[in-house]
């Protein structure tokens, strides 16, 4: 195209030229130059050489000037464009870096200008890469946790490293509840989202912004600094609100985290998705249908990992085995939905005495499993006993009557350093749990 230009021009100065150096013996004619003098062929000849250098000059001038410029700015694009073409399918943006193939832009002419213009286009390209880069990561790290847990943890690290935020959270809601699902820097951020002052926009589900002014602080963003900026985006997945990023900064934000942050959610949304199906999926196999406490199979995992966990720790470890005492006659005489009411009421009343760390399962149809970690024997055994005595003691509506049931309890505790199996372990419970049965019921053997 420039050659075309080039060619163009030249014809034109040199065209020009020719014309001025036809014209200059008329021209002269106004200046008292006799007309056998200016029309004479060597003045004529003369003249037009004359034209014809300076239009060729004026060619050359603006050839040597003009010409690398155009032929620069030309090799530079094609570099771009070929860089951006192998870039686009190895991955290595390094070549199309605009410290790499920027112009100088120290004229300010015309083509000092389209310098600037092709440096702020470049700019805008590696922008826009970046920005695609950084979905991208992101989206490649957070689609490959399918753990819950370290899923949150893993996608605040990287939302606060690109947004340059000290604090952050992810809070979800699950059964109409807020929970915190990962916390950097902040405390109690399901405050944040409940606060109505500061955030009436959960509804909408629209990203909110909360600009503080210096010197203020609230109580639901409490926090190990002092935030200005503090910025909420929805999590969804399928237009669904799963839940909240909330990010916080000591310093304004930059102009474009407000705007990077939705693009990103895209990809968390999918991956939050994914992950809290597989907690229920989880949740759903770990636990016995009926009574909502751990099924027999990870029950006793749980068992399992509390008992190396104490020969590790040297700490000790107990476990209850509890029978219902003739619940066969529960089932005869009330009949077996009655029978599953009493199953359901015995997994409460466990649940209400036993501790947060404390396994419960059911281990069989109408046996549960107790393992206490940290309890010695006589912990154990006054466990047992309050466990015993609630049941004893509740009572069962099944509409015209109330029925009491009773268990017995076997109790077993590991033995000082000495390493035992979790078999082991239950089947001791279970011979002490058979001497309860046999010496009357509705009693405690360890
Ligand atoms: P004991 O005092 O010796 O333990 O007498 P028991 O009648 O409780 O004897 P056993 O432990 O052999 O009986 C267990 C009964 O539990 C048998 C079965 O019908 C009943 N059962 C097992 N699973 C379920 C269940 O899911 N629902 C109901 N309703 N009953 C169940
Ligand atoms: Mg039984
Ligand atoms: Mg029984």
């Amino acid at each position: 195209m420039s050659k075309h230009v080039f060619r163009a021009l030249a014809m034109g100065m040199v065209a020009m030229g020719v014309v001025m150096g036809a014209a200059f013996p008329l021209f002269v004619l106004g200046f008292g130059v006799p007309k056998s003098t200016a029309f004479s062929p060597t003045f004529i000849i003369a003249t037009l050489v004359a034209g014809l250098v300076v239009g060729g000059l004026n060619f050359a001038l603006a050839s040597r000037i003009v010409r690398p410029r155009l032929r620069q700015l030309s090799s530079r694009m094609q570099q771009v464009r070929a860089a951006m073409q192998k870039a686009t399918f190895s991955g290595d943006w390094t070549a199309c870096n605009p410290a790499v193939c920027r112009l100088h832009e120290q004229d300010e002419d015309e083509l000092g200008a389209v310098a600037q213009s092709y440096n702020a286009l470049l700019h805008a390209l590696h922008d826009a890469h970046m920005v695609e880069a950084r979905i991208r990561d992101f989206t490649q790290t957070v689609s490959s946790k399918l753990d819950l847990h370290e899923l949150g943890d893993q996608a605040l690290g990287l939302l606060q490293a690109n947004a340059h935020a000290q604090g952050g959270a992810i809070v979800l809601e699950r059964q109409g509840e807020w929970t915190v699902l990962a916390s950097r820097g902040l405390s109690h951020p399901e405050k944040l989202v409940e606060n109505k002052v500061y955030f009436n926009a959960k509804d909408e589900a629209v990203q909110t912004r909360i600009t503080l002014p210096p010197g203020v602080t609230v109580d639901a963003i409490l926090s190990h600094f002092v935030p200005s900026d503090v910025l909420l985006t929805p999590i969804k997945n399928h237009g669904f609100v799963l839940g909240w990023v909330i990010l916080a900064s000591a310093t304004p934000f930059a102009d474009d985290v407000p705007r990077l942050m939705p693009l990103l959610m895209q990809g968390l949304g999918l991956a939050l998705n994914n992950a809290l199906l597989h907690d229920d999926l989880q949740r759903v196999a770990a636990l016995d249908p009926l009574t909502g406490v751990y099924n027999r199979r990870f029950g006793f995992k749980r068992l399992e990992e509390e008992l190396t966990r104490a020969s590790r720790d040297h700490s000790s470890l107990s476990v209850l085995l509890l029978d219902l005492d003739h619940f066969k006659r529960v089932n005869d005489t009330y009949g077996h939905l009655s029978g599953d009411k009493v199953l359901i009421r015995t997994a409460h009343v466990c649940r209400e005495i036993l501790r947060e760390g404390d396994v419960l399962m059911r281990y069989g149809g109408e046996e549960f499993v107790v393992v206490l970690p940290g309890a010695s024997i006589q912990d154990a055994r006054d466990v047992a006993e309050r466990i015993r005595f609630a049941i004893s003691q509740s009572q069962i509506n099944l509409g015209d009557q109330l029925l009491q049931v009773t268990s017995s309890i076997g109790v077993a505790a590991t033995s000082g350093q000495k390493a035992i199996a979790a078999e082991e372990l239950i089947a001791l419970a279970d011979e002490r749990l058979y001497k309860a049965k046999a010496t009357g019921r509705n009693k405690v053997v360890s």
